[in-house]
């Protein structure tokens, strides 16, 4: 993994040398200036600090770590609020004590310049309200998903970044995933016909039963809020259509511990071409697969969803590619996105289909497995 080469220097210094060398990189090597030639001295592009919100297993593990492999961006600060947490990261990712913010004083990182991005990491039913206090505060966000506990928490966070002028993407890493890239291609390009079925599986055997996972209020859901979406994303780019109507069911093995939340689900998705997908999501067992069917062949990914170790093929011919982290090309995808202009391919809107559909299932479930539209 590559190491910050400027992690001993004071982080003004930091940050001018990071630019410096992103955008001017001839200057930097020391090319010789030919007399007469007129020097052209291009805006160099600027390299955008995220801060953290939320320093749990996905920030602590997999986002900062990323964050060392990214080129247009960087760990610039965090929110949390367990103290005890504030020195350790301060140890190891050099971040002025400037750059630390709690849940409390979260609204003054507005007067940071440091920060350009907010990266709300926190439990499902915290996103909707961190991503809003943040696009107050002038920032651009990425909040992981699921974006939100509705559809109408998803219009309220993109409502709230249009007013505010800031940019928002959700943490759909895979979309960054080459695998994934070929999979997106399949509906476009059609190399073996019309894609006519999907089938993603998606579960694992979760543990403590105290998590907030488990818990209603702060997940929103089960299995299907957590896992599913997955799931729900890969039959729509593999298809590369909108759903128009869901039929879903539960199972459950242990009413106690999921008493709040769903365990296991099944459920197909109509898209208008005609083509279905079959999916599944589980808290009690392991399974990790995307298949899709063609006219004229298959593609599939398997393991499909993991933040490493993918592997799949299209017709049978293998896929191979080199490994990088896929939160590190998501994040400087963004950082693009913003420097250059446009909008993310995974911006606010793709978590509000999802959500849409979330929301089809859920009544469908409720009604015992009923067709509903979504
Ligand atoms: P964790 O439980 O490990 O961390 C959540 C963090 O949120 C806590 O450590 C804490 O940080 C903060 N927090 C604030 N309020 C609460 C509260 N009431 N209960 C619990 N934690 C609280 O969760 P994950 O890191 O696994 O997941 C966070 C989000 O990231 C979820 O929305 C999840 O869906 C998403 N995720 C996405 C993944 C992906 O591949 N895209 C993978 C894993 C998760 P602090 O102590 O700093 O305040």
């Amino acid at each position: 993994m590559k190491k910050n080469s400027f992690s001993h220097l004071p982080a003004s210094r930091r940050k001018f040398l990071r630019q410096l060398t992103l955008g001017s990189g001839a200057l930097a090597f020391g090319a010789p200036l030919i007399a007469n030639t007129p020097l052209i001295i291009r805006k160099p592009a600027k390299k955008l600090g995220i801060a953290l919100v939320g320093l749990g297993n996905y920030a602590t593990n997999q986002l900062a770590p990323s964050l060392q492999d990214t080129e247009h961006c960087y760990l610039a600060g965090i929110v949390t609020g367990t103290k005890e947490k504030e020195a350790k990261w301060i140890e190891k990712y050099n971040i002025p004590t400037k750059n630390i913010y709690n849940y409390d004083n979260f609204d003054q990182i507005a007067n940071n310049d440091d920060i350009d991005i907010v990266y709300v990491v926190l439990p499902n039913s915290m996103h909707a309200e961190y991503t809003i206090r943040a696009a107050k505060a002038g920032k651009h966000v990425i909040c992981e998903k699921p974006m939100g506990l509705s559809v109408k928490e998803c219009e309220d966070m993109i409502a709230a970044c249009k007013a505010n002028k800031v940019k928002l993407s959700i943490g759909y890493r895979l979309h960054f995933d080459p695998h994934h890239m070929e999979i997106i291609k399949l509906p476009k390009e059609k190399p073996f016909g019309a894609v006519k079925y999907v089938n993603a599986e998606f579960g694992f055997r979760i543990g403590d039963p105290t998590q907030w996972r488990l818990r209603k209020n702060l997940a929103g859901g089960g299995a299907i809020m957590d896992v599913g979406v997955y799931c729900i994303q890969g039959a729509r780019y593999a298809t590369g259509e909108e759903p128009i109507a869901v039929t879903a069911r539960e199972f459950k093995t242990d009413p106690v511990k999921f008493a709040e939340v769903d365990e296991t689900v099944t459920w197909e998705m109509e898209f208008p071409s005609g083509a279905i997908a079959n999916c599944t999501t589980s808290y009690a067992f392991s399974t990790n697969r995307l298949h899709v069917g063609m006219e004229k062949g298959t593609a599939e990914v398997q393991p499909s969803y993991s933040y490493r170790g993918l592997a799949g093929h299209v017709n049978r011919k293998l896929m191979d590619f080199p490994v990088k982290r896929q939160q590190a090309s998501q994040m400087d995808n963004f950082a693009q996105v913003i420097n250059n202009g446009g909008e993310s391919e995974v911006s606010g809107q793709e978590g509000l289909l999802d959500l849409k559909v979330v929301e089809a299932m859920y009544k469908s479930i409720k009604k015992k497995g009923k067709r509903v539209k979504v």
